[in-house]
């Protein structure tokens, strides 16, 4: 984890560096476009988990699979998932795929959500009731993942939609490593508002969350001297998120989409390259810029 001294040096360089990113345009090339096509929070929440729990793969690739369904879905896609049938959601996934995930399983979401929202009032009433329940963030992940899952008719959804296939990939519960998608979802949905999170979640804070680590993070993130690890995993999570808690414990998940989007537009490549780490702003914290 980062010491204090190295927290007092690495602060400004991060502040600087998150300052100097052109947030907004990034934002097209990322998921979170298409909550912000809506303003109510309910149409927010429900957009925002089809999109984080489709964004695995290429960009290219996942973004026109979710920008149909909510074609399908209307205006109003909180009210179109909450009065959602098992045959209307058979006909808006007819012919639906998208690598690991078939019909059923996005039946299971869009269904799951709708009766969550029926039950529950929101998903963020859903993901309270489990933190309450579990006294973790991580066990508030799976339980409101199990929630999702568990309300929806499933045996119905296979008996008019096939079998599920990667109900599982598409709805992982915190046991199955980092949580990523899900992190990500809690991010969009407690942090802000700004140009990139929503904030409409009001009953949490921005310091409870914890860090969506991808390959991005994980890379930038050992460099940057906030984690020792190199495998992603729960605790590389935690190790992050301890780390950028000694820099802001307000909001330790500021500095997130900055440098997962510096790492995705390779500026910060897999393999270092000695010219484009000599421009990096970053390498005077870096482990690897120290040693140009
Ligand atoms: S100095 Fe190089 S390795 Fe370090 S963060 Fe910058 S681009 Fe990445």
């Amino acid at each position: 984890m980062l010491s204090p001294e190295r927290a007092e040096r690495l602060r400004p360089l991060l502040d600087a560096f998150r300052d100097g990113r052109d947030e907004a345009a990034r934002v097209l090339a990322d998921p979170v476009e298409f909550p912000h096509r809506f303003s109510d929070p309910r149409d927010v929440e429900v957009v925002a988990l089809l999109s984080a729990a489709l964004a695995y793969g290429r960009v290219d690739l996942f973004k026109p699979k979710i920008a149909g369904l909510l074609d399908g879905l209307g205006s109003r896609p909180a009210h179109a998932v909450a009065s959602l049938t098992v045959p209307h959601a058979r006909a808006l996934l007819h012919g639906f795929v998208y690598r690991f995930n078939v019909p059923a399983d996005l039946a299971v979401l869009l269904l799951g959500m709708g009766r969550t929202l029926q039950e529950d009032g929101s998903l963020e009433a859903a993901f309270v009731n489990a933190l309450e329940h579990t006294g973790s963030w991580r066990g508030a992940i799976a339980g409101f993942i199990g929630r999702v899952r568990g309300l929806a008719p499933e045996k119905d959804i296979v008996r008019a939609l096939g079998k599920t296939r990667g109900v599982h990939h598409l709805l992982p519960g915190a046991d199955s490593g980092a949580a990523k998608r899900l992190n990500l979802y809690l991010r969009w949905m407690v942090r802000g508002p700004d140009v990139v999170d929503f904030g409409v979640w009001k009953r949490l804070s921005p310091a409870q969350l914890m860090i969506p680590v991808d390959t991005h993070i994980a890379r930038m993130g050992w460099w940057l001297g906030l984690t020792s690890r190199r495998t992603i995993s729960w605790a590389m999570v935690q190790e992050i998120t301890d780390s950028l808690r000694r820099l802001d414990p307000r909001d330790p998940v500021k500095y997130d989409f900055a440098l997962c989007h510096y790492g995705m537009s390779g500026a910060c490549p897999i393999e270092p390259v000695r010219a484009v780490c000599l421009a990096c702003p970053l390498k005077s914290s870096c482990r690897r810029g120290v040693k140009l």
